[in-house]
């Protein structure tokens, strides 16, 4: 398969422009998330998975076509400040070339520049749960208008104790949305999350 076939916008296929071909993950991912499919993906880090579900963001963002924006429109948690940094990174740099803007919180540093960054307005939110949590019930972050999420390590987020934090934070997200989650392995909690959130029969790979 070759970046072609994904018949993407030329602003949106910057990010890819070093790489020769998609990643394994990215051209099972791709199809089924421009379609506006649910997808679960047992994959590991390395596979090229932030833009496996990156890419189909910006798409997501693109559609919705609006200008001035305050609440975001994308969602992706993750267990750990350094994942959630790292995402961020992908996304910050991904988004420049189609003026989509990404901002990043997690725990163990101040809140004030994180706060300052969702005042801007921003389309994408990355972060770890109970930072997410907090900045919520502030009133500075408002889920509403979300209607693509990605649980980035879900198995590891829930192992981590975040359950509640996850469960709180993805009924505050609009109830017409798109999910999208990645684990590394399959546990009943994980399971259950999916069946609770994500449509019937979501895309396995
Ligand atoms: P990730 O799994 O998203 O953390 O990505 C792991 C590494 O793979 C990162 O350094 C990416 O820059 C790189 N990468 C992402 N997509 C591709 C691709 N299509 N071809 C080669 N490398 C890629």
């Amino acid at each position: 398969s070759s970046f072609d076939e994904a018949k993407l916008p030329e602003e949106v296929l910057e990010c890819c422009k070093g790489f020769n071909k998609p990643s394994p993950i990215q051209s099972h991912a791709w199809p089924f998330l421009l379609d506006g499919r649910d997808f679960i993906g047992i994959a590991a880090t390395g596979s090229g998975k932030t833009l496996a579900f990156g890419v189909p963001a910006l798409m997501h963002i693109r559609r919705t076509g609006r200008k001035k924006r305050l609440n975001p429109l994308c969602l992706v948690l993750s267990p750990t400040r350094e994942l959630a940094q790292q995402i961020a990174d992908v996304l910050c740099e991904a988004g420049k070339s189609c003026g989509v803007s990404s901002v990043c919180v997690y725990g163990g540093t101040s809140k004030g520049p994180q706060i300052s960054s969702l005042k801007a307005g921003v389309d994408v939110v990355i972060g770890t749960p109970g930072r997410l949590k907090d900045l919520i019930e502030m009133g500075f972050c408002c889920l509403k208008e979300v209607s693509y999420v990605v649980l980035d390590e879900a198995d590891r987020m829930l192992d981590m104790g975040f359950e509640p934090e996850v469960r709180s934070i993805l009924s505050q997200t609009c109830s017409i949305r798109q999910m999208v989650m990645f684990s590394a392995t399959w546990p009943p909690s994980v399971h259950q999350l999916a069946q609770e959130f994500m449509d019937p029969n979501p895309v396995k790979v």
